[in-house]
């Protein structure tokens, strides 16, 4: 089945990525967002990245124009799931949120339509299982920030359908990712292994190992990382952080993904990282 027109629920730090991608490889997109001025953001954001896109002759003018004019803004999450043959949910990481947004799109889609979810800790078989197609649903998992990288974690929970998980990677391709397969287990692949490393991190600026440049440095020139753990949480976003870890400690049983302490103090004094100006760096 060939993936053409898609619904992305959403219009924040991914789903505007995640549209912009969509439409730039000849998707017709819906981006959907309960705030207008968010979609106006987001329309704003693409706009702006597709400038950057033709600056640097990755695509031309005309590109830019037709990438636009293939995005739809709207506010009704039970019109925009009809007549699509994907939907992308990537609305914030709350469970509850998540499940009831799942229980909708079953109401509304077409049984043919895939249902994928943007999260980055919960489980998919456990948003599956409230709707009637779980042999549908599936994680597509983008990274930040979606024009540029270049993973797509594609999980798949428990009743995920071979067709489901072929049609994923095939859309992934399409857009110029590299899909890769995981099984449904708290965090998956990507936070299950990157989360420890900010939190023992976190842990060593609370210990006083180190200051947070030199821990970033240790591991950029050290270890080749492109960015250092404490400047990419900034980059997460040091709630997300917190969200993800408390999902691995709870679901995994096992204290080694215990929350440092210093983690949950930045995020109860709302330094959340470069969305609120303060991390463990300051941003202008
Ligand atoms: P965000 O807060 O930037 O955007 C979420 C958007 O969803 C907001 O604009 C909000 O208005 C909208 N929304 C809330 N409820 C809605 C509803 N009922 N219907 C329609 N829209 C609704 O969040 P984000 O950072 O884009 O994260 C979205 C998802 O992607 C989360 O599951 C997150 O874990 C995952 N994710 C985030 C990152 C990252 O680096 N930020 C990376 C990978 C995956």
């Amino acid at each position: 089945m060939g993936i053409d027109r898609i619904a992305v629920i959403g219009g924040g730090t991914m789903g505007n990525g995640i549209a912009h991608v969509a439409a730039q490889h000849g998707k017709t997109v819906r981006l959907i967002d309960l705030s207008d001025d968010v979609l106006e953001r987001a329309v704003a954001t693409i706009t702006k990245n597709l400038d950057r896109q033709v600056k640097k002759e990755v695509i031309d003018s005309a590109a830019r124009e037709a990438t636009l004019a293939r995005i739809e803004t709207m506010n009704d999450v039970e019109r925009g799931a009809q007549g699509v043959d994907l939907v992308v949910e990537a609305v914030p990481e709350i469970a509850e949120l998540k499940y009831s947004i799942f229980q909708t799109l079953d109401r509304v889609a077409a049984p043919e339509t895939i249902l994928a979810s943007n999260t980055s800790s919960i489980s998919i078989t456990e948003m599956a299982a409230r709707t009637s197609r779980p042999d549908k649903v599936i994680g597509m998992h983008f990274m930040n920030p979606v024009p540029v990288m270049k993973l797509v974690e594609v999980i798949r929970g428990l009743a995920t359908s071979d067709e489901t998980t072929r049609a994923t990677f095939a859309l992934s391709e399409e857009l110029g990712k590299t899909p890769v397969e995981v099984n449904d287990f708290p965090g998956f692949v990507s936070n299950r292994v990157l989360m420890p490393m900010i939190n023992e991190a976190v842990f060593a600026l609370m210990e006083g190992v180190a200051k947070p440049e030199a821990i970033d440095t240790v591991m950029k020139l050290g270890m080749n990382h492109p960015m250092g753990p404490l400047a990419l949480a900034d980059l997460i976003g040091l709630d997300t952080c917190l969200n993800i870890l408390e999902v691995l400690h709870r679901e995994l049983g096992d204290d080694r993904y215990r929350p440092c302490p210093l983690l949950r103090k930045y995020v109860a004094a709302g330094w959340l990282g470069r969305k609120s100006g303060r991390g463990f760096y300051v941003y202008e």
